[in-house]
């Protein structure tokens, strides 16, 4: 495994095509599109890592992922009548379903769906408060108490935010907001300005692998629930592409990270901060997409073989 990871980082090194660096969060456009990082946190409790799996990113959404546990926590399935369970086909800040389809998101990853996931976990609590106990759940997944919110990405993106609040005003317009626009947007940006490390993500990403050696933090039929939503439509409009290439449930932020899933395996954190057509990062989805046939985990059939790399 570790040769493998150390493989695939000098493969993305030496790659001159490494997408676009997100400009629309002006906290992130600065940001070195030379970086690659990676890391795999087996279910064994081992820890592998290679390239900047070290170094601290945006998470973005792949905060979204746990915000969602979060949510569902406070709601239950009752969180099912506010937000949809379908792959939208448009960007993560479209809002053009929204209108057609009466406020109701038609999943939790994109933005509109997000923002309601975000305004449940809030209840009645205060944007600290709920940030507080967002941190407590990704703190104690990935087993680090060091993770912590950027306030400058933050600041930086409840600034020029302009989308998201009119996700916001149109989802108040429909009543599926309990809290107010102002304080849903300034905790959901606090959310994805949560930032980490490769090795930490991969880490925090174990609560979704089946395995008695991982924190229990969700219920076994919520987790899979969960891991169903990130393969249908973790990746945005690229969620059939990523499935087809990779083949195991991910999320993706704008900040270049993805997390992604080996049921019974393993969680593997990639981040390179340029982005494909899709808003998802380039390299770490071609990083994926080769990490998955050499090690041949796919939630959709084993190798001929027989024999994986765990
Ligand atoms: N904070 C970003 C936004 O709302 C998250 C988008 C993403 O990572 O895909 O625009």
């Amino acid at each position: 495994m570790q040769d493998l990871l150390t493989e695939i980082a000098e493969v993305a090194a030496s790659d001159p095509d490494r997408g676009s660096v997100a400009t629309y969060i002006p906290e992130l456009a600065g940001i070195d599109p030379g970086q690659f990082g990676i890391a795999v946190a087996t279910a064994g409790g081992e820890v592998f890592a290679a390239g900047d799996a070290d170094t601290p990113f945006s998470i973005q959404s792949v905060s979204k992922v746990f915000a969602l546990a979060l949510a569902l926590g406070h709601a239950g399935d009752q969180l099912w009548h506010r937000v949809g369970r379908e792959p939208s086909g448009l960007s993560f800040d479209s809002v053009l379903l929204l209108e057609r389809e009466n406020g109701i998101p038609r999943n939790p990853f994109i933005n509109a769906g997000a923002l309601v996931a975000t305004d449940t976990y809030l209840a009645g609590s205060s944007p600290r408060e709920a940030l507080g106990a967002l941190l407590r759940f990704i703190r104690a997944a990935a087993d680090n108490d060091s993770i912590h919110i950027n306030e400058k990405v933050a600041q930086s993106e409840i600034a020029t935010g302009h989308r998201n609040f009119s996700l916001a005003h149109y989802l108040a317009s429909f009543g599926n907001l309990r809290n107010s626009v102002d304080k849903v947007l300034g905790t959901y940006c606090h959310q994805c300005a949560v930032e980490m490390t490769c090795r930490q993500l991969a880490m925090a990403g174990r609560f979704l692998v089946d395995s008695p050696r991982m924190p229990a933090l969700v219920s076994i039929e919520r987790r899979r629930r969960i891991n169903a939503l990130m393969m249908t439509c973790g990746h945005y409009d690229g969620s059939g592409d990523f499935a087809f290439r990779v083949g195991m449930p991910g999320k993706s932020g704008v900040g270049g990270g993805i997390l992604v899933v080996s049921p019974g395996r393993a969680s593997v954190a990639v981040w390179s901060p340029g982005l494909n057509r899709y808003g998802n990062s380039k390299l770490g989805t071609e990083a994926m997409e080769r990490f998955a046939h050499r090690t041949g985990w796919s939630v959709f059939g084993v190798p001929h073989s027989g024999k994986d790399l765990t």
